[in-house]
């Protein structure tokens, strides 16, 4: 009997996940990539979760020690350094690259297809084709888009679904551990720092060094700092030196010269040494514009949606990569459990995906509310009022890692009864 056959746009952790996760209840599986390198490089740290872990361990891929780092606690200080609050929150914080690598590296029987960039899904009752730049075509019983928040096979299913921008950019810095002043260090090395300046929010913390480095002393230290920039602002930071301005994002070393100098000079005012320290020793910051992305439906016919090209929270959840994996297991689960019936299956993924996807979309905006909020007068909020912000800022981190962490892999969002809160369903 001939194996039922899935074409995965996008090769990233999305739709290397369902590749595996297919392949492993006997679909024939293959991985079509735009991008024609490898994609190792991308990215910094990733906050992983128990239910991450487990899903890898399914595929016989763990994440171990060698991949990851783990603080103990939250910690937020003001921009002297002083501190506001400590609440314990263990984490484990592993990076793209092992990620990636591991899921890339070990695909058993899926063939994965670099330089393939997907114009058009052409659906056809049972069947579905996709249609490519180079002209190729390929013709299979199930088509999943994991091609990302800018999504073609969505933007064809939904056209007018697109990502909202939230008004703020999240700068990156990294920084080798072994750069940094010792006081930093001494900071850094075991505090999952934050800062929490009136409408906004900075958090800096150890992660896996870009070679790999875990030990102590050999590791990097990663800093997220979401700064508010309305359209205008957003616009004039997407502007070259050469006066071209892109559409929302711009490769970093394009960012000019000043906005740089400025980023610096902002950090020293508003930050604690350790994190102005991490901006000003970083020589290519860069930032990414915040979006948010809801579809009100992932299934179309024999096509399936999933990762950011379904629903993208804003990344203060930090589980991005995990919701990408619980979608790849949803439809894996729902096609097991449908005794061959693949539109039932569908229907199931269609269902539940939308759930959770609502549900992480919105504690996304939930943490991120208070960024861009800010008092009219200069000096109306009081150090106490500040405070106070910061630590339910924080607070609310702490209590989302928490909520993440009891995730379970049938990927349902945690029920309000579980969590006492009310951002549940
Ligand atoms: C600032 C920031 C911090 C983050 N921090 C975390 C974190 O701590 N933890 C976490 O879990 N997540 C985090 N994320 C999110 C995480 O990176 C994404 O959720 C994750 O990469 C989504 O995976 P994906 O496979 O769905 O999409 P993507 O990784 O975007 O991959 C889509 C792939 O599809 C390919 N593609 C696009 N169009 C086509 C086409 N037409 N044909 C063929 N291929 C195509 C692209 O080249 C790409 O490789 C963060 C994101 C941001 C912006």
């Amino acid at each position: 009997m001939t194996k039922p056959r899935a074409l995965i746009i996008g090769g990233s952790v999305g739709g290397l996940f369902a590749a595996h996760l297919l392949d492993s209840i006997g679909w024939d599986v293959d991985v079509f990539e735009r991008v024609d390198d490898d994609l190792a490089s991308r990215g910094a740290g990733i906050g992983t979760h128990p239910v991450l872990r487990e899903i890898m361990r399914r595929l016989g891929l763990s994440i171990d020690n060698s991949i990851v780092v783990v603080t103990s606690s939250y910690i937020c200080r003001d921009r002297t350094g002083r501190l506001i609050l400590e609440l314990p929150t263990p984490r484990m914080m592993s990076a793209w690259s092992p990620l990636y690598r591991a899921l890339r590296d070990n695909l058993r029987r899926a063939r994965y297809h670099r330089g393939k960039d997907c114009l058009e899904v052409r659906p056809a009752g049972s069947s579905v084709t996709a249609v490519f730049a180079d002209g190729s075509l390929a013709t299979g019983d199930l088509l999943v888009a994991a091609d990302g928040i800018r999504s073609t096979v969505r933007s064809q299913f939904l056209p007018d679904v697109k990502p909202t921008y939230a008004g703020y950019v999240a700068w990156r810095a990294l920084v080798s551990e072994r750069d940094v002043a010792p006081a930093t260090r001494a900071v850094l090395e075991r505090e999952y720092l934050f800062c929490v300046p009136e409408g906004e929010l900075a958090l800096c913390y150890a992660v896996p060094a870009r070679d790999g480095g875990t030990c102590l002393g050999h590791r990097d230290y990663n800093l997220v700092w979401y700064r508010p920039a309305d359209e205008a602002a957003l616009a004039k930071l997407c502007t070259d030196p050469q006066g071209r301005q892109y559409d929302g994002s711009i490769a970093p070393p394009l960012i000019r010269a000043e906005v740089i100098a400025d980023l610096r000079q902002f950090a020293r005012a508003e930050l604690p040494p350790p994190m102005f320290d991490v901006v000003d020793r970083t020589e290519q910051p860069f930032f990414q514009a915040i979006h948010d992305l809801a579809s009100p439906r992932v299934v179309f016919g024999r096509v399936a949606v999933l990762g950011d090209a379904a629903f993208v929270a804003r990344p203060h959840v930090g589980a991005g990569v995990t919701k990408a994996a619980l979608d790849a297991l949803c439809l894996v689960e729902a096609i097991s459990g449908a005794g061959g019936d693949l539109d039932v299956a569908l229907a199931r993924y269609d269902r539940e995906r939308c759930r959770f996807g609502d549900w992480i979309v919105g504690r996304g905006r939930d943490l991120g509310a208070s960024i861009g909020v800010r008092a009219r007068t200069e000096g109306q909020v009081g150090q106490v009022e500040l405070d106070r912000r910061a630590a339910v800022a924080m607070g609310g981190y702490a209590a989302n890692a928490e909520e993440l962490a009891r995730l379970t892999a049938d990927g349902r969002p945690p029920s309000r009864a579980e969590t006492g809160c009310d951002t549940g369903p």
